[in-house]
């Protein structure tokens, strides 16, 4: 199959920097889309996975998957996108069409196994998916989303993978008035939870090891904000919350956010801390509480958040960086020090 040759960054082992390199993107084939990239965000996950934390690494790796851009060429038989065309690809670029979970859209848990943007098998080349730090993508039209014109373009690509990987569980577990959710981790994730939240019309009460960012909480929207390691202000929240996002990405002690649910309420895990997290029997059993988790969203739900976030004028707060700061941005990430997410303005690759 025929390629073509693109700039990214990547790196070739677990722990080593990132540098520039270059990658094969395929050929465009019948439904393809080429988009140049504009914007990619950096989640928490390309650092878990530059790290090898869960294991299964393929190297090398070119992380990146909240990518927004510009359609620069589409194959004979695409019908979605056009050249000129804003255009966003998340998490999810090819999946079997044909199994349950993807007749239900939820490409997500495809039987088949999904095709992640990075770092997942590459079905017609061999070896892996190569994300978002690039100059290029190429995807099936199927996977890529429309960005509404009104979202500014930089700020909206978190929205790719954060967004909807909190937007997913919230209206799952039906958050909305009446309501009290709790948001846990305010990292790139969690800082977006709380403004969808709070545009679902829920109370929202966000949870956080941070001090700093017991006010910034507010300026966010949540309606009341808490530092998690004042055992006296958790008192206050025992059986009082319905649903509780987590994202933490590390290690920590779920019980404590179990024993604040209300019965029937839920711990919705969306944090992938890479060492295994204990539960007390207890902790389940009294209140019927449910501890569950959820994994970003379906193309189709990730479109509707979209839409969704325009129609409240919801994008991330971000620190714009070029490409050339990314291993210093990571560094920082791993220390929590970003309000609340770097995105890569691709423009300086
Ligand atoms: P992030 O920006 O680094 O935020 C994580 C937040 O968790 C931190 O800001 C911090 O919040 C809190 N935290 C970190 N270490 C902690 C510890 N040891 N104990 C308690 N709290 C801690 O990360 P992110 O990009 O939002 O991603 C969060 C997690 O979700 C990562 O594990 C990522 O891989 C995962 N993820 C999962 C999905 C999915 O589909 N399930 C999708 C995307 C990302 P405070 O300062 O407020 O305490
Ligand atoms: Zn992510």
């Amino acid at each position: 199959m025929k390629t073509k040759n693109t700039k990214a960054y990547g790196t070739e082992a677990a722990n080593a920097p990132l540098h520039p390199m270059n990658i094969n993107r395929r050929e465009l084939l019948e439904h393809d889309v080429e988009m140049k990239i504009l914007y990619c965000g950096i989640c928490h996950s390309d650092l878990h996975q530059i790290k090898n934390e869960f294991g299964g690494a393929m190297f090398p790796l070119v992380p990146g998957h909240e990518i927004v851009g510009k359609v620069t060429r589409v194959g004979e038989h695409v019908e979605k996108f056009k050249v000129g065309d804003l255009a966003a690809i998340g998490c999810i670029v090819d999946s079997c069409g044909k199994c349950e979970n993807c007749k239900d859209d939820l490409e997500q848990f495809c039987d088949e196994g999904v095709t992640f943007s990075f770092n997942s098998p590459e079905k017609y080349l061999g070896g892996a998916t190569y994300g978002g730090f690039s100059e290029t993508y190429v995807c099936n039209e199927n996977y890529v989303l429309h960005v509404p014109e009104t979202l500014d373009l930089a700020s909206a690509a978190p929205l790719l993978c954060a967004g909807i990987t909190v937007y997913s569980p919230l209206k799952h577990w039906q958050a909305g008035p009446g309501k009290k959710v709790g948001i846990l981790g305010i990292g790139g994730l969690g800082h977006v939870a709380i403004k969808i939240a709070k545009a679902m019309g829920t109370h929202v009460v966000v949870f956080t090891t941070s001090p700093s960012k017991v006010e910034d909480a507010k300026r966010l929207g949540a309606d009341e904000a808490v530092l998690s390691t004042d055992s006296e202000q958790m008192k206050k929240y025992i059986r009082k919350m319905n649903l509780i996002i987590d994202t933490v990405s590390a290690k920590h002690d779920v019980n404590i956010y179990l024993n604040l649910l209300k019965h029937d309420g839920s711990v919705v895990l969306v944090g992938l801390s890479p060492e295994l997290l204990e539960i007390n029997a207890f902790s389940v059993v009294s209140g019927r509480h449910s501890f569950s988790g959820s994994n970003i969203g379906g193309i189709a739900e990730t479109q509707e958040m979209l839409d969704f976030c325009a129609k409240h004028n919801i994008t991330a707060d971000i620190e714009l960086i070029n490409v050339q700061q990314i291993n210093e941005a990571f560094v920082r990430l791993q220390k929590g020090d970003v309000k609340y997410r770097f995105v890569i303005d691709m423009a300086s690759l």
